[in-house]
């Protein structure tokens, strides 16, 4: 490809919106341009990224014995009424009505459709297991798109579909899924963890999360330094000790703590510390209004406050809900002679002494509250629910943990029969019964790998792309085209090496070498080869690479072997097993 005939604006300028160094790169690079939130364009360089990530994703998926389809993106609401799904999604599903008034959606993800194809055209348990995936545009309309291509509203997912008899076999899809996904975030170049992660409400056994591992990540992992076991914040399981203070009981008092409300300023005010704060949240949620005590260095895990519940959603209760509760406005509630039963104890309360909470009346708490003596502690509402900290320990052995950002690109998942209950879809069983197909889904953020990549992969200058998922693999460089015999060399280099299939780019404008330099940099080619006039009158050419490990001077002759033997090299690297 010719620079003068492609299309790579790049930018000087950071672009403001930018937060995080993959979305910066992306869009000064000229991969990608905004067309609203969350909805970008994709200009070629960012494109062939995808293609390429894409290629890797169908060629794991097809050695792994699924088959590729495509579903449409428009899919009618009856489908989704009757997983039950139309009613529960909330406002991430972009829901419009075509000219007959008749309801739609944008898929957000595909269980339906694919659930109805298979209910349809697989009857035998003899045509089981079968996997079906695509890769396909998805939409959801996300609360805060952000990041680039990192949470967009519009992305690219590949999902996948496994259909079992049984229980055995979902376990057996399950873990091909595991080992395909395992081979792919390699072949993309990313340093990843596997973590156990929330089964929510639809009751599934098993999911994993691939988290690719960055500061700018919006999970939070744990992982265990002893055993292994590693686990997203919201599902992690922990240890750790609540030792009673020996301090004696004191009498309860109530206290004036005008406009006193948040935990920081109750307790600087009090002049004593967080940790003896009866922290009490209401939350409501689509089963009712609960309360959650916690201690107030603590913060509550809403997954596992939901999960306890069975609730589909849950947020923190609006004003108006807590004073008709509490009968006090926001940051004066507590458990102390509240007449409300749906309650959950962090385990972290019950050994408190003296504590202090809301007195559930304006400017006004509780000091020297010690739960079970103030309140009651009911043994089956004292539960686990609060997000691990730093000195928590595994659950598994005992080991502290370690804390990790991640980025969250792929999530497996045991469904069981969740949809094919709903949706009534059956197959013939070896005994002849109508038995339901045993479910799992699997998916991957495509767009999202190209962000996760760059977040690992990159410097001051710009991106270094892993080369399997590189827009090029190598660009010629001449610093000065002006030059008839820069030119031709370059020219003659540019030839044979795509007479053999490499993936090269030449610089044919006539800009500045500095110029030239930043742009190949920005963008991240992997391979340079600069053709220049102070070495071709020494016969030689340089070629770099984009990560610096490499910086040779070969003879002109002998450069187009030299970097044909360092990409495969390279691509070698990327290769698993
Ligand atoms: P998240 O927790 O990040 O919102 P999710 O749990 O909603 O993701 P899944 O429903 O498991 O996501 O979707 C499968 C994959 O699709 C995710 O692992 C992620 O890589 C990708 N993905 C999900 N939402 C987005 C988005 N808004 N933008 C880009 N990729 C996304
Ligand atoms: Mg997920």
């Amino acid at each position: 490809m010719r620079l003068t005939r492609y299309l790579v604006p790049t930018l000087k300028e950071d672009p403001k919106e930018a937060e995080i160094v993959s979305h910066n790169y992306l869009v000064r690079g000229g991969f990608i341009r905004k067309v609203a939130a969350g909805i970008y364009d994709f200009l070629p360089l960012g494109l062939r990224v995808v293609k390429k990530i894409e290629n890797i994703v169908r060629e794991e998926m097809d050695r792994a014995g699924a088959l590729e389809i495509l579903m449409p993106a428009v899919i009618p609401a009856e489908l989704w009424q009757e997983s039950g799904r139309w009613d529960l999604y909330g406002k991430e599903l972009l829901r419009f009505k075509d000219r007959h008034d008749r309801d739609f959606c944008l898929g957000p993800t595909h269980e339906e459709v694919v659930t109805d194809i298979v209910r349809r055209e697989v009857r035998s348990y003899k045509q089981l297991p079968i996997n079906l995936y695509q890769i396909q545009t998805k939409f959801r309309d996300e609360p805060r798109p952000r990041f680039g291509l990192m949470r967009g509203r519009e992305f690219i997912m590949k999902d996948a579909y496994s259909f079992d008899a049984d229980w055995d076999g979902l376990d057996r899809s399950y873990q091909a899924m595991y080992e395909a996904y395992t081979r792919i975030f390699k072949r993309c170049g990313l340093e990843f963890r596997v973590v156990e992660a929330d089964t929510g409400n639809i009751g599934g056994t098993d999911s994993h999360e691939f988290m690719v591992l960055a500061e700018t990540g919006e999970d939070r992992i744990v992982s265990c330094p002893g055993c292994g076991y590693a686990a997203n914040v919201e599902r992690a399981d922990f240890k750790t000790d609540y030792p009673l203070s020996d301090m004696e009981m004191m009498p309860l008092e109530k206290v004036h703590t005008p406009s006193q409300r948040t935990i920081e300023e109750v307790s600087k005010f009090l002049k004593t510390s967080p940790k003896k704060m009866i922290k009490t949240l209401i939350y409501s949620t689509d089963k009712g209004e609960v309360m959650v005590l916690v201690r107030g260095d603590y913060d509550v895990n809403e997954v596992k406050v939901r999960n306890i519940i069975g609730a589909n959603w849950i947020e923190l209760a609006d004003e108006e809900t807590i004073e008709k509760i509490t009968g006090a406005p926001v940051g004066f509630a507590g458990p102390v002679g509240l007449k409300f039963d749906k309650i959950l104890i962090d385990k972290s309360i019950v050994n408190i002494r003296n504590g202090i909470t809301g007195a559930n009346e304006e400017d006004y708490h509780y000091v020297n509250v010690n739960p079970g003596r103030d309140f009651p502690i009911i043994e089956e509402k004292v539960v686990n629910i609060r997000m691990p900290v730093e000195g928590d320990r595994c659950p598994k052995c005992g080991t502290p943990l370690e804390f990790y950002r991640g980025i969250e690109v792929g999530h497996i998942f045991k469904l069981g029969t969740k949809y094919s209950e709903s949706m009534n879809a059956t197959f013939l069983d070896k005994d002849g019964k109508e038995k339901l197909f045993i479910m799992g889904c699997y998916g991957i953020g495509v767009t999202r790998v190209a962000s996760a990549a760059i977040e690992q992969n990159h410097d001051e200058k710009g991106i270094i792309w892993p080369i399997s998922i590189a827009p090029f693999e190598v660009i010629l460089l001449p610093t000065n085209w002006d030059k008839e015999e820069v030119r031709s060399v370059a020219e003659k280099i540019y030839g044979e090496l795509l007479q053999k299939s490499v993936e090269v780019v030449i610089d044919d404008r006539g800009e500045r070498a500095g110029f030239k330099f930043k742009d190949a940099d920005l963008i991240g080619y992997p391979f340079k080869i600069v053709v220049g006039e102070k070495g071709l009158e020494k016969g030689i050419v340089e070629i770099k690479s984009r990560k610096g490990d490499i910086a040779v001077e070969v003879k002109i002759d002998n450069a187009v072997e030299k970097i044909i033997d360092l990409i495969d090299k390279e691509r070698k690297k990327y290769l698993p097993e």
